[in-house]
C-alpha cells in the first residue's frame, strides 16, 4: 500500500519538475512515507526525520514532507517537535496531495518530467482504502478511516495505463482488498476484468482478509490462470478464543476451511502471526503452533504483540517481555524451514514463470525461479522445476 501511495505522491512531484534520486545529498526534497502499524515503524520514521535536521540546515531551501499513517496519527503537532518540517500529509489526504502541494506555496509549476525507465514488471493499482473491521490491536481504521472502494472504471483505467507502460503483473491493493465491491460487482469480477486487460499476464492482490475468501472468489480462481496462486493471508492466531478477543471475525475452524479450500486450488499461502496478545494463554499459543504444523505455510512473518495507543487492546495488561521473547523464539524456530521446504516441494512440478530479468522470474505461486535460456522481461515461460538451490527453483527449459 505504501509503495503505491509513494508512487502516487511521486507522480505529483514529477509533474512539478522533480526527478527521483537515491542520493540524499543531491536531493532538493525528501518525502518520507510512513507506517504506524507497529510502534517500531513509527519510531524509525521519526528518527529518520530527526536526522534530516542537519540536511535541512545545510540548505534551508530543501523541502521535507512527512506523509502516510504516522503523519495521520501525529498530525500538525509534528511541526512542534520538528520545526524544520515543511509539510505533513496524512494517509487520508492521499487524494488531495496535489492540492496540498499547490496550497503550500513551496512549488512552482514546471515542465513535467518523464519518469525514469521502468525497472519492474509489477505495477500497483489501489482499489480500496480504509478498513471497516475493528481488530482490537490495530490502529489502521483510525488512521485510514472506513472502507472506500474505488470505482471499477477508474481501477480498469489505471490497470490499462500500467499495462501500456509495460507492467505485465498488476497487484491490486487495499487494507482488506478482497472486500472490494461495487453495485452488483464483486472482487472476483474485478479480478477477471483486470486480468482481461491487454498486456496483463498476472494479477496479484494484497492484503486479503480470510472472511472474504468466498465461493465466488474460488470459482474465479479455478477458471482464470492469470490469477496468481499465491496469497498472503494474515491469520494472526490459531486459537478461536484469541481470534475472538482480537475481533478478527473468524474462528480457527472457519480459517482452516478457507485455508484448505485455497490449498486444494494449488495456492501457496504465506501469513502474519502475532504472539503474546494480552489474553493468549499457553494453550492458545499451542493452538497457533498446531495451525502452523497443519497448514504448511510457504512463509510466516511473526511478530511480538505491540500495543498501539488508542486501540482497545492497548488497555490490557501486557505479558512480561521474557514470555513474549520465548514464544516468539519457539514460533520462529517452527517457521524457520518453511520457505526451503516449500521450494523443495516444487521439484518436478510444471510452473509458469513471469520473467523479471532475462533469466529470472517468479512463478504464479510466488517462488523465485531461474531459467536455462534467456527470455524477454515480462513474458511468461511454461516449464518444469528440475531442482532447487536454497530458495531458487532451477528449471528444465
Ligand atoms: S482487518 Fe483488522 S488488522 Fe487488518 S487493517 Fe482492518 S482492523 Fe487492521
Amino acid at each position: 500500500m505504501n509503495i503505491a501511495d509513494s508512487e502516487e505522491m511521486a507522480a505529483h512531484l514529477l509533474e512539478r519538475g522533480y526527478v527521483p534520486t537515491e542520493n540524499l545529498d543531491e536531493a532538493d526534497l525528501a518525502l518520507i512515507n510512513t507506517c504506524t502499524v507497529r510502534d517500531h515503524a513509527e519510531h524509525r520514521a521519526l528518527s529518520f526525520l530527526g536526522r534530516l535536521r542537519k540536511w535541512k540546515r545545510e540548505n534551508p531551501a530543501r523541502i521535507i514532507i512527512f506523509a502516510g499513517c504516522a503523519a495521520q496519527r501525529l498530525g500538525e503537532k509534528l511541526k512542534k517537535t520538528f520545526p524544520f518540517l515543511d509539510l505533513v500529509s496524512g494517509a487520508k489526504d492521499i487524494d488531495q496531495f496535489a492540492q496540498l502541494l499547490d496550497k503550500s506555496g513551496l512549488f512552482h509549476a514546471e515542465k513535467a518530467q518523464t519518469p525514469a525507465g521502468q525497472k519492474s514488471v509489477t505495477g500497483y493499482v489501489t482499489i480500496m482504502r480504509g478498513c471497516d473491521f475493528k481488530c482490537s490491536y490495530c490502529i489502521v481504521p483510525s488512521v485510514r478511516g472506513p472502507v472506500q472502494c474505488l470505482p471499477s472504471a477508474e481501477i480498469l483505467k489505471n490497470a490499462t495505463q500500467k499495462a501500456a507502460q509495460g507492467y505485465s503483473e498488476i497487484v491490486l491493493l487495499g487494507q482488506t482488498v478482497n472486500a472490494w465491491k461495487e453495485d452488483g460487482k464483486t472482487f472476483a469480477d474485478l479480478l477477471n476484468d483486470v486480468s482481461a486487460v491487454k498486456g496483463v499476464e498476472r494479477v496479484r492482490f494484497v492484503s486479503p482478509h480470510p472472511i472474504f475468501i468466498t465461493p465466488d472468489f474460488l470459482k474465479a480462481v479455478e477458471n482464470n490462470p492469470k490469477i496468481a496462486r499465491h496469497i498472503h493471508l494474515p491469520v494472526q492466531s490459531g486459537s478461536t478464543k484469541v481470534l475472538q478477543e482480537m475481533k478478527r471475525g473468524y474462528t480457527r475452524e472457519i480459517l482452516l476451511e478457507k485455508l484448505d479450500a485455497l490449498k486444494e486450488r494449488g495456492f501457496a499461502i504465506s501469513t502474519d502471526i502475532i504472539v503474546g496478545f494480552p489474553t493468549e494463554t499457553e494453550a492458545d499459543f499451542q493452538q497457533t503452533l498446531s495451525l502452523v504444523d497443519r497448514v504448511h505455510f510457504s512463509a510466516a512473518y511473526c511478530f511480538k504483540y505491540s500495543p498501539r495507543q488508542g486501540t482497545p487492546a492497548a488497555e490490557m495488561t501486557l505479558f512480561p517481555e521474557k514470555i513474549l521473547e520465548e514464544r516468539l523464539d519457539i514460533l520462529l524456530n517452527k517457521v524457520k524451514g518453511l520457505a526451503e521446504s516449500a521450494y523443495r516441494a516444487q521439484i518436478g512440478k510444471p510452473v509458469q514463470i513471469l520473467m523479471e530479468s532475462p533469466t529470472k522470474g517468479r512463478t504464479s505461486d510466488n517462488f523465485w525461479a531461474q531459467t536455462c535460456q534467456t527470455y524477454p522481461v515480462g513474458t511468461v515461460v511454461n516449464t518444469e522445476v528440475l531442482s532447487v538451490e536454497d530458495t531458487l527453483l532451477l528449471t528444465r527449459d
